[in-house]
């Protein structure tokens, strides 16, 4: 008997034939003796609907309200799974993120602060199923809250860290991590595992499989992670199916396979914000990004350069997209204080990056990618690293041209 949580994303939960395939796959779990939870998705395009509704009803909306809103998708697919799986005979029941409690702090992106698991126990100690919708909390008032998109890998993985699991396993439309997103390089390859540190970067560099939080959350209460799909056929589902399937997210140490770069990430999230002509003296650097943490904007990469023959510098940073408009404004206006002559902005860029934890050891990572790109006439405006990670910010039209280059470069593909 093993203790596991089944999470769904919104392919697969997207209407009542999906919704019946995917209670075959949890009965299997039950009839194996295994103590089961399951966190469930909005039926896929349910939460931008349900976001966009927010938007229409008025262009600034409180996010307690929004909450309300967008939470009621997951609070449909629940109930459903409980209906199908309680109509195969299966004894389960829905527990909405009030009735854990799932109690978390703020709106619209908010934090977990903690699950009791109590209710969990008790359902598990009667030999019942418990659905519960991922993406949504409580407040300590009361009120419903919702994780920030993509949330209900969080959820997942904070049930499975709260119940003790044994593994928590991420049903989605792929079947597994993958080199890089296969939706643009077919040959991309599936990893059988990965480490968190790296999944952890891609993640936050862009690979929307699993949300950054949940790696987070996952590495920090070391709960092994499992991604595969759902999308199988009925007569596969057998005793045991799951294994060796899809991608263990693990410790480092775990992972067998050697590789230097792991995968490739891109972004097109942020813009680029340039300062010209800045002044050369201490302090200036200081004084623009102190206005940016005032107005909570989060900078990520950013570029200083000097003219060899000038006594001023010209900067530049990305910020998220639905930033660049405040970044901008509050740049312009504070122009005189901080004494820059012009500032532009840039959406049309995209951020693409390797990721590897044998850059640490390796040499020649960076040689690499840089000469990849120029083959491909590619120019790279800013460049960012870490222990295991290279990015470049490049124009967005070069995206997939970028994502491909590099991945052949690496030698990421199938063979
Ligand atoms: P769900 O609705 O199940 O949460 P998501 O759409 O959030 O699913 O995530 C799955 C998608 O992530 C895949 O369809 C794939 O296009 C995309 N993706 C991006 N990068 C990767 C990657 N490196 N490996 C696998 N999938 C990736
Ligand atoms: N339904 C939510 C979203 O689309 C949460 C999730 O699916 O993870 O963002
Ligand atoms: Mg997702």
């Amino acid at each position: 008997m093993a203790r596991i949580v089944m999470k769904f994303g919104g392919t697969s939960m997207a209407g009542i034939e999906r919704i019946r395939h995917v209670a075959n796959l949890v009965k299997r779990e039950a009839e194996a003796r295994n103590q089961v939870a399951v966190v469930v998705s909005a039926m896929a395009g349910e939460t931008d609907r349900l976001v966009q509704l927010c938007r229409e009803a008025a262009s600034l909306y409180d996010p307690r309200e929004y909450d309300v809103v967008v939470a009621s998708g997951e609070q449909v697919t629940s109930g459903l799974l409980a209906i199908t799986l309680q109509g195969m005979g299966v004894n389960a029941r829905s527990y909405m993120g009030w009735q854990l409690p799932i109690r978390t702090s703020g709106h619209a992106a908010a934090l977990i602060e903690g699950i009791d698991a109590a209710v969990l126990e008790r359902v598990f100690s009667e030999g019942g199923i418990a659905v519960i919708p991922g993406f949504q909390g409580v407040t300590e008032a009361g009120d419903v809250t919702t994780l920030g998109r993509g949330g209900s890998d969080t959820t997942a993985v904070a049930v499975a860290a709260a119940m003790k699991a044994d593994r928590c396993d991420i049903y989605t439309d792929v079947d597994g991590v993958y080199t890089t997103d296969p939706r643009i390089v077919p040959r991309a390859r599936k990893l059988d595992q990965v480490s968190y540190e790296e999944m952890l970067e891609l993640a936050s560099l862009g690979a929307k499989v699993l949300n950054t939080r949940s790696v987070e959350l996952a590495m920090a209460r070391k709960v092994p992670v499992r991604v595969l799909s759902s999308f199988v056929q009925p007569e596969e589902i057998k005793p045991g199916w799951t294994e060796g399937r899809g991608t263990l997210v693990c410790e480092e140490d775990e992972v067998v396979e050697q590789r230097i770069v792991s995968g490739v990430a891109y972004s097109r999230d942020e813009a680029k914000i340039t300062l010209l002509g800045l002044p050369y003296k201490p302090g200036v650097p200081a004084g623009v990004f102190r206005r940016l943490a005032e107005a909570n904007v989060n900078v990520d990469m950013i570029v200083q350069s000097r003219a060899r023959t000038s006594d001023s510098v010209n900067m530049e940073f990305t910020v998220p997209k639905r930033d660049a408009q405040r970044t901008l404004e509050l740049m312009q206006a504070n122009q005189a204080e901080i004494g820059f002559e012009e500032v532009r902005r840039d959406d049309e860029v995209a951020k693409i990056s390797v990721v590897g934890v044998g850059m640490r050891s390796h040499a020649g990572v960076a040689e690499t990618m840089f000469a990849a790109l120029a083959d491909k006439g590619v120019t790279i405006q800013v460049i960012s690293t870490s222990e295991i990670k290279i990015s470049v910010l490049i124009d967005a039209a070069y995206t997939e041209l970028a994502v491909r280059a590099l991945h052949a470069a690496y030698g990421l593909e199938q063979v």
